[in-house]
């Protein structure tokens, strides 16, 4: 039964892709299903096995079921339009034009109180997006890496929670947006970091992370972590940006003996091993093609898109991402929740990572930053991106929004309002049918086979409706996809009165 059932819907999917009924279809067919909808083929089992076909080579049904095997799900829901993003293309284009503006904007200065930070080309720009059912969008310079800096912050705060638990870690570190520069040198009344998310409490962070290894065994950890995170790379480590980090880092040696001098740290941790292991993690290396699928993990509640694999625990990235949309972004971190309601992540090397839970990440990386130490293309990227889709938190209390929201099918309120008029004349029900006309759908409207509601109750026999829809000069003449009038259904059915009805029309 199961399996019958099984071979139905992918029976109907391959059907769909068939152009010609001839029982085959070829290896473009089921690119195309996966481009349109965005999915990179890029790295998935699909490809490997698409690569031993040609592209006259003919695919039959249980050849297409082997190729598709291993990413089964995600080409289901492409072929039927069920990617949380429904209107790839549109969206894609309407995030390219964001793209192109923000580019303009040339204001701001590449951060240089880390010296090697200042070599990076300030004209960079690269957008990655990346959704929770692996649908990407890329734009300028995605392949370049560059340091991940404070975007390090949550990702060492979630693996601190996910070894220890919540309550633990917040023994040392608050909760609360400091209202202060990232590395000022202020504790909370508790002598503890504010918040994971500035400099005092990315060194706590640290300090918690597996305690017991050597630096190079903890730094090796974190970065198998971000290796998960991201779908599988492996990251790199900018030697030259850690190196000279620790030489300058007299601010973040002073926040860590103001911290020790407050015995906010746990018992017999090394100081300098933790501030060693915390420059280490500033200065691992992304793109943001893959930063954006470590923004998509988030988004996912810990489950990496690209592998399926659980690398967080929900209830921790639930944790961090609160954190994030209070404390985020620094001292603009209330603006942005405000102006934008997402939450993200800054880092001084220019790079904003923006989690849009259960629908996509996204890593943007321009490295002029403002006075606050953000992005200036990123922040004003995201304000723009919210201007045009309703992912602020809030949106949804809007009723009569505006905005776009690219999760839903353009014509979906019309595809829905035809289904229930052709309902509700199968059931003669003319109380609906006047509500569904008052709603705007109309009554002449067809369905995928051309067949209208006229159709529809002159094959049931539904006297009634016909009446009132001839009362409301619905055509009753129109001809479905093989060339019957509602006439004819009526006929072909043996319903008289329908049929003496209609005559009086013909
Ligand atoms: N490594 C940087 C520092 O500690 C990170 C700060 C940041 O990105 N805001 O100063």
């Amino acid at each position: 039964m199961e399996n019958q059932y099984f071979q139905n819907e992918y029976q109907s999917i391959f059907s769909s892709l068939d152009r010609r009924a001839a029982g085959r279809i070829y290896k473009r067919d089921i690119i195309q299903v996966m481009e349109e909808n965005g999915v990179l083929l890029e790295g998935l089992r699909i490809q490997q096995k698409l690569d031993e076909y040609t592209s006259e080579q003919p695919i039959q049904f249980f050849e297409f079921i082997e190729i598709i095997q291993k990413n089964m799900t995600l080409f289901k829901k492409a072929a039927r339009g069920e990617l949380v993003l429904k209107n790839f293309n549109s969206f894609s284009k309407k995030v390219s034009q964001i793209y192109e503006d923000t580019m303009q904007i040339n204001s701001g200065a590449v951060a240089s109180y880390i010296p090697e930070l200042k070599r990076v080309n300030p004209n960079e720009y690269a957008v990655s997006i990346c959704s929770i059912d692996s649908q990407q969008i890329h734009l300028g310079s995605v392949d370049t890496p560059f340091c991940i800096q404070s975007t390090c912050k949550p990702i060492n705060y979630c693996l601190a929670v996910d070894e220890h638990t919540s309550d633990y870690v917040h023994q040392y570190v608050g909760r609360e947006p400091s209202g202060r520069g990232f590395n000022e040198l202020t504790l909370n009344s508790e002598g503890l970091p504010h918040n994971p998310m500035i400099n005092s409490g990315g060194i706590m962070s640290c300090s918690l992370i597996q305690p017991q290894l050597s630096v190079n065994e903890r730094v090796a950890y974190v970065l198998s972590k971000w290796e998960s995170l991201s779908g599988g790379f492996f990251p790199g480590l900018n030697q030259a940006v850690y190196l000279s980090e620790k030489e300058t880092a007299d601010r973040n040696f002073a926040l860590g003996y103001m911290m020790k001098e407050k015995k906010a740290f746990p018992k017999n941790v090394n100081l300098e091993d933790v501030l060693d292991f915390y420059f280490q993690s500033c200065a691992i290396e992304q793109t943001t093609k893959r930063l954006s699928v470590v923004a998509a993990t988030l988004a996912n509640s810990g489950v990496c898109p690209i592998t399926g694999n659980r690398v967080l625990e929900s209830s921790t990235v639930k944790n961090c991402l609160s954190l994030m949309l209070s404390c985020g972004m620094y001292d603009y971190s209330g603006e942005f929740a405000f102006n934008v309601g997402l939450p993200a992540k800054s880092g001084v090397s220019g790079v904003l990572m923006v989690v849009i839970p259960n629908v996509m990440g996204l890593a943007i990386w321009s490295p002029r930053l403002d006075l606050l130490g953000n992005s200036v293309r990123g922040v004003s990227f995201c304000k723009q991106l919210i201007e045009n889709f309703n992912f602020h938190i809030y949106d949804s209390l809007l009723s009569q929004d505006p905005k776009y929201d690219p999760r839903r099918p353009q014509n979906e309120k019309k595809v829905n309002g035809v289904r229930k008029l052709f309902e509700a004349v199968r059931n003669g029900n003319i109380n609906e049918i006047r509500q569904l006309s008052s709603q705007g759908i109309d009554l002449n409207s067809k369905n995928y086979d051309f067949r209208t509601a006229v159709h529809i109750a002159a094959t049931e026999n539904q006297v009634e409706v016909l009446q009132y829809f001839i009362e409301h000069s619905v055509v009753l003449t129109t001809k479905d996809r093989w060339g019957n009038t509602p006439l004819d259904d009526a006929k072909r059915n043996h319903n008289e009165d329908a049929v003496k009805l209609l005559l009086t029309f013909d």
